[in-house]
Parts: C-alpha cells; structure tokens; sequence
C-alpha cells in the first residue's frame, strides 16, 4: 500500500506528525478540528483531526451501548469525505480511500479503574470498613480527575482522485451540519503555490480556493 500513496500524502504524514510529537490531546480545544488538504496533480490528499467532544460530544471511553454507536457511526460518517467536504460535481473526485479512528489517552482511566477495583476487594471486618471508605472516597477523587483530563480525538485520511481538478475550487464544509459541537476548522491547503491556511467557521461553512491555483 505504501508504494501507491503519492507525494502529497507523505508530505500531509510527515507534516502531521512533526505537529504530532508537539502536540498532546489535552492541548486541543473543543470545538476546533484541524484539516490538511494537498493538491497533487489530479490527486487530493486530506488529513482531518477533531475532538471527541466535535464529534460524539464526550471523550470519556464509550461503554454503554449507546455512546458505543455513537463513536460507530460517527467513524463511518466520517469515512465519507466527499459528504463532509463537498466540491463542485465539475471537478469530477472520487474516493480512493478512506480511513477514520478514534485516538484516546487510555492510561489516566485504566489506573482509576484499577485503583478503585484493588479497594474494592479490601477485608469487611469492621475497623477496616471505614478506613476502607476513606480509600475509596480518595480513589473517587482521584478517577474523577483523571476524567476530566481524558482527551480523545477522530483522525481520519482520504485519498481523492479527481478528473478535473482545477475545479475543486470551492469546498462546502457539510462537516458543521454533520457534527453540531463542532465550531471551527483550521484548514492548511498545500497546492503547487505553496502553503495558506484558512479558519472555516460554522457560521460561513464555505472555503474558496480559486486563489490557490
Ligand atoms: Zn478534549
């Protein structure tokens, strides 16, 4: 597979994760993802990175039944670029491919869980009750913090191909109608005039590349 992905896209790889190694979950901001999106003759590389919170509305680690279909359908929804980031029919792009996960910082949450399940197995003579209440009333406070610090974020990659692509000039950022947290994209568009980026907010969900080409 690694032999078909175009220039582009190991530039989009390379660039990410520099910003990767910098960066920590806990950093993001809710309510803005990242987009890279490289035009490579008539190929278009995208690299989209968005917060649990954007995207599902929590980063706790989905247990329930629920919030697990949640986390299922929000990947295949956003498995499907062409719904999200809509480009004229002109420019003629198909999928090539199309990958979507969620990221998540488990270790904070497996230690709570730990911590709280060595308690709960403590004696149940009576002198050692309260003082098992104690522990596990620290350990609470302790699982809760460790909570409230737990990140996780979508990525997703596409590969488009496109027959015509001096007309993928204008993309409809569907994205905000499909994800309702989700305020603000930072977009870095790489063509063969350089680098620019561009904030595409909810309320003008259209970004206009005609000055990149
Ligand atoms: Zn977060």
């Amino acid at each position: 597979m690694t032999r078909l992905v175009p220039t582009a896209l190991i530039i989009l790889t390379a660039s990410a994760a520099t910003a990767d190694e910098t960066r920590q979950l806990d950093a993001h901001e809710h309510g803005v993802g990242q987009l890279n999106i490289a035009f490579d003759g008539d190929q278009i590389a995208m690299e989209l990175h968005a917060p649990g919170a954007d995207i599902v509305g929590f980063e706790y680690t989905a247990e329930s039944a629920e919030d697990r279909g949640l986390v299922d359908a929000a990947v295949a929804t956003l498995a499907r670029p062409l719904d999200l980031f809509a480009l004229p029919a002109a420019a003629g792009c198909s999928v090539v491919q199309a990958s979507a996960s969620l990221e998540s910082e488990e270790a904070n949450d497996e230690h709570g869980h730990e911590d709280h399940a060595e308690h709960e197995e403590e004696g149940d003579d009576h002198a050692e009750h309260d003082h098992k209440d104690e522990n596990h009333a620290a350990h609470e406070e302790d699982h809760d913090h460790a909570e409230e610090a737990h990140h996780t974020e979508f990525h997703a990659e596409y590969l488009l191909n496109c027959a015509n692509p001096a007309q993928a000039t204008l993309i409809d950022f569907a994205y905000f109608d499909a994800f309702p947290n989700a305020l603000e994209l930072e977009v870095q568009v790489i063509t063969d005039r350089g680098a620019t980026a561009f904030e595409v907010e909810r309320d003008a969900p259209v970004l206009d590349l005609r000055d990149m080409f």
